[in-house]
């Protein structure tokens, strides 16, 4: 049930005058909750800010018109804000969608039997006319390598049964590495049931992985009720499809990060870094994906700078550019910022979807958790105080996170048992955004931002990753 805001705003004033009896160094910085995290859920500022580049610009795919108006609009609006804003270039792929179809043809049916697919970005598109083969339907990537040389000439359809949200990371390879896996085999073609949670014959794209070595082959999603009717027919007899795919790479294409910043006021070589990414898919708005995280990011820097004083450290904001199809953004960002990397004092990105904010994971150990949970207390207004020690981290921050002192890394866990419902599909709209619960994670991020550049000391760091994610 919604809280009112006045009560809300109540509670963090009590919460605060309690912290600030128990805790006099904490004292200062507490008394900024009412302001912060009542401003984000009274303003309601992030669901406006979110129409503006939904309803207002759209998609934005690296290297589209949407992307570069999306940049345009956040540099304009954090400018506004009263941050310090700049562009920083990076080399986008420019990938676009062409038309789309796939029909069964064998069996032959009374009707024709059309399939509802979507182009996986990344992938070529077919010869003119389109091509025709027999499917063959695996399970895993380890299936399609038994099989091996049995593939070629066919159309792979990868099977799975992804239900909830936690199984996307279980599946998620059939449909980044598997095209490429079956393409080294001699597959002509790949099908991928969505990575959904929820259909109503609505196919979810994705990146498919390439390799110049290997020729590309055309790789589409398919929605998860034309995968069960491939099953059901496949477990009949033979049967063959015919797809149809208009997409193509363009050459790469100049693009920027945002770059924001709130200058800190006693110590302004540390940073706050607070990133989110600005592109998105191109089949709807990317409202979830990551729109949302955009504005979270965007509020909470709006939040900090209409503050009577500024934060102690510099906190930035970084819309990263192509998180979904190559993450040169973030790349581009790790290595123009290499030197700076040990200013870095943590890092948070916000690209969960616009779920409910519950609790926080921080990737330095024991010792980091025990320094910012007293932090954190004004949140348990908003029943997301607690922080545990975790290894999650958006996507963008992994660059950062193979250099030597990278910074912490503290994330914001959100309720996301819808989250797969709409991801990468048509259906991620402003409409599938509870702007309640979008105004609750945008409170708990701009809290963990002042907290982070107010705190007397600095989280310890988590030391080098081993691998890359
Ligand atoms: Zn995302």
């Amino acid at each position: 049930m919604p809280r009112p805001t006045s009560a809300l705003v109540a509670t963090l004033l009590f919460a605060s005058m309690e912290a600030r009896a128990a805790n006099s160094v904490a004292a200062d910085p507490l008394q900024q909750a009412p302001a912060i995290i009542g401003g984000a859920i009274s303003d309601g500022g992030a669901m406006k800010r979110l129409a503006e580049l939904t309803d207002g610009i759209g998609p934005r795919l690296s290297g589209s018109a949407g992307a570069a108006a999306a940049i345009t609009w956040a540099e304009k609006r954090f400018r506004e804000d009263g941050a310090a804003v700049h562009l920083e270039p990076v080399l986008v792929p420019h990938w676009v969608r062409g038309t789309e179809k796939a029909e069964v043809v064998s069996p032959a049916t009374v009707a024709p039997l059309p399939l509802s697919i979507t182009a996986l970005g990344g992938s070529a598109g077919t010869p003119p006319g389109g091509i025709t083969a027999p499917l063959i339907e695996l399970h895993s990537l380890d299936e399609l390598a038994a099989l091996g040389e049995k593939v070629r000439g066919k159309i792979v359809l990868f099977q799975h049964t992804m239900s909830v949200a936690h199984d996307y990371g279980e599946f998620a390879s059939l449909r980044s590495t598997g095209p490429l896996a079956a393409a080294r085999l001699g597959a002509v073609g790949v099908l991928v049931r969505s990575l959904a949670t929820a259909s109503l014959r609505s196919p979810h794209t994705g990146l498919m992985k390439t390799d110049p070595s290997v020729a590309t082959i055309p790789g589409a999603a398919v929605s998860t009720e034309d995968a069960q009717l491939l099953h059901r027919l496949l477990s009949q007899g033979p049967v063959s499809v015919h797809l149809e795919l208009g997409c193509k790479t363009l050459p790469d294409t100049p693009s920027f990060n945002v770059v924001a910043e709130l200058r800190g006021s006693e110590k302004p070589e540390e940073i706050v870094l607070l990133g989110a990414h600005l592109d998105s898919w191109d089949l709807a708005q990317g409202a979830v994906d990551d729109g949302a995280g955009v504005v979270m990011v965007m509020e909470a820097l709006r939040l900090l700078a209409h503050l009577p004083t500024p934060p102690r450290r510099t906190v930035r904001a970084v819309l990263f550019m192509n998180e979904e199809n190559g993450i040169r953004g973030a790349l581009a960002y790790a290595k123009a910022h290499e030197d700076e990397v040990k200013h870095h004092v943590a890092a948070l990105e916000c690209d969960s979807g616009a779920g409910a904010p519950q609790s926080w994971s921080l990737n330095s150990g024991a010792a980091a958790v025990a320094l910012l949970q007293p932090w954190m207390q004004p949140l348990e207004a908003l029943s997301c105080s607690t922080v545990v020690v975790g290894d999650r981290a958006g996507t963008d921050l992994y660059p950062l996170q193979q250099l030597p002192d990278a910074p912490p890394v503290l994330e914001l866990i959100q309720d996301g048992t819808h989250y797969f419902d709409v991801h990468h599909s048509a259906a991620d709209t402003l409409d599938k955004v509870n702007p309640r619960e979008l105004a609750e994670s945008t409170a708990a991020v701009a809290w963990a931002a002042w907290s982070l550049a107010q705190m007397p000391e600095t989280l310890p760091r988590p030391g080098v990753k081993a691998a890359a994610h």
